[in-house]
């Protein structure tokens, strides 16, 4: 791939696949290896910048990167990480939208490794499974610590959240704000991107027109 190729991917930021890529051998290396190797590749990035890592500020900088990298910013990327969805039976029979809405979206772009901040807003229609509410704020953490695509995050949730409820009926929108959008490239401060995904009974407007009617009502 070329120089100019490679721009036209990241400003245009698309995705090449469902699943985040990653190699066989990913998970491999310990955590501990993994800060100890990023510490030094950050340290040389920094040199190259011309900072003086001796000077007590900064020397401690590639460290503190590659702990935050490995352990806090894409701990998502380790599925070993993946909070446990416990599943229970719709007992109420309760058949009706469950709406979970104004979600924290923190996560970085794969093309610039910049924040992206938002919102995600989840419904589902149960059938003979529900999930605890904050279940699903942990799926969205989860999915949203590692290097994203929003277009692929919302699927990711999507997928995961029909699988382990066992029904097509959930819908997945995501509001955010790109930093790589606002503090590079074109440089638009106020824009933000919105993706929705959807299946089973969302399919019908009168669904999502009933999601979009609640989302759009203000908090208690
Ligand atoms: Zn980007």
């Amino acid at each position: 791939m070329n120089k100019e190729q490679i721009d036209i991917i990241g400003d245009n930021h698309i995705s090449s696949n469902v699943d985040t890529p990653m190699r066989a051998n990913a998970f491999e290396k310990s955590n501990d290896e993994k800060i100890k190797n990023i510490q030094h590749y950050f340290g040389k990035i920094m040199e190259e910048l011309g900072l003086d890592l001796t000077d007590d500020s900064l020397s401690g900088t590639p460290y503190r990167v590659a702990k935050m990298y490995v352990k806090e910013l894409f701990y998502g990327l380790n599925p070993e990480n993946k909070p446990k969805l416990s599943v229970f039976e719709n007992k109420y029979d309760y058949k009706k939208m469950l709406v979970e809405q104004n979600i924290t979206i923190d996560s970085a772009c794969e093309h610039h490794f910049l924040p992206i901040t938002g919102h995600a807003h989840i419904a589902y229609i149960p059938k003979d499974k529900v999930v605890g509410l904050s279940k699903i704020n942990r799926l969205v953490d989860y999915y949203s610590h590692r290097p994203q695509v929003q277009e692929r995050l919302s699927l990711q949730i999507l997928k995961d959240l029909q699988v382990t409820l066992n029904t097509e009926d959930v819908i997945v929108m995501i509001n955010a704000k790109h930093l790589c959008v606002s503090s590079r490239g074109i440089k638009d401060k106020s824009s933000f991107t919105t993706t929705l995904e959807y299946g089973g009974c969302f399919k019908e407007k009168s669904f999502r027109d009933d999601f979009f009617k609640i989302i759009n009502q203000k908090m208690i």
